[in-house]
C-alpha cells in the first residue's frame, strides 16, 4: 500500500492519539504487527492494496493524510473476521470504522459513498420505493415499505460527520 518512501511533512505522530480517542480506535497500540488479521481477510485476498495489518501500522505511525484521503479505509466490508481472529484484541474493524468517521468528518468520503449519505439525505433511503416496488411486494405476500422519516435520517446522518459533504440546507 505503501509505494514510496513518506516525506517526513505526512507524518503526525499525534494521529494515533486522535485515532485511540475515537470510539472503535481505543486498542490500537496493543498490535504487534502479526499480520493475522490481513492473512484472514477476504478484502485483502481480492484487493491487493487493502492490508488492515498495514492500516493499523499507518495509524500508530501517523501517515494521517495518507490514510484519511485514501480510498483504502472504505473497502472494509466488516465482516469481523479480523475481530474474532486478532491475538491482542485490537479490532481492527472498528479501528478502520474509526478512521472512516474522523475522514468524514474531515470531508474525505469517496465519491460513491456521498453519493449514497445524498440519497438517504434526500428520500431517506439509498434507491426510491414507488408503488412499482410495493406491487411486487404484495405479489409476493410481503407488506409495503413503511415511508422514512427523513428528518430523523438527516440526524443520523449529521450525527455520523457526513455533514460536509452532504447538500446544503436550502
Ligand atoms: S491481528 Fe491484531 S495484533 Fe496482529 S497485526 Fe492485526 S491488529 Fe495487529
Ligand atoms: S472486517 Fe474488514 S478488515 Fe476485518 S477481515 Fe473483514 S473485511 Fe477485512
Amino acid at each position: 500500500m505503501v509505494a514510496e518512501k513518506p516525506s517526513p511533512k505526512r507524518i503526525d505522530p499525534a494521529f494515533k492519539n486522535l485515532v485511540l480517542k475515537e470510539e472503535g480506535g481505543d486498542h490500537l497500540l496493543r498490535c504487534y504487527a502479526c499480520g493475522t488479521c490481513s492473512g484472514g481477510c477476504p478484502v485483502a485476498e481480492l484487493e491487493a492494496t487493502f492490508r488492515p495489518h498495514e492500516i493499523i501500522r499507518m495509524s500508530i505511525f501517523g501517515f494521517k493524510d495518507e490514510l484519511l484521503s485514501s480510498n483504502v479505509i472504505w473497502l472494509c466490508s466488516f465482516c469481523y473476521n479480523c475481530y474474532e481472529r486478532c491475538p491482542r484484541d485490537v479490532k481492527p474493524a472498528m479501528v478502520i470504522r474509526a478512521l472512516r468517521n474522523i475522514a468524514a468528518r474531515q470531508g474525505y468520503v469517496p465519491n460513491g459513498i456521498k453519493m449514497i449519505a445524498e440519497s438517504v439525505y434526500k428520500i431517506g433511503r439509498v434507491t426510491e420505493i414507488t408503488d412499482f416496488e410495493n406491487e411486487a411486494r404484495a405479489d409476493l405476500g410481503l407488506p409495503a415499505v413503511e415511508p422514512v422519516d427523513i428528518e430523523k435520517m438527516k440526524k443520523v446522518l449529521k450525527k455520523a460527520g457526513l455533514e460536509k459533504v452532504l447538500p446544503k440546507e436550502e
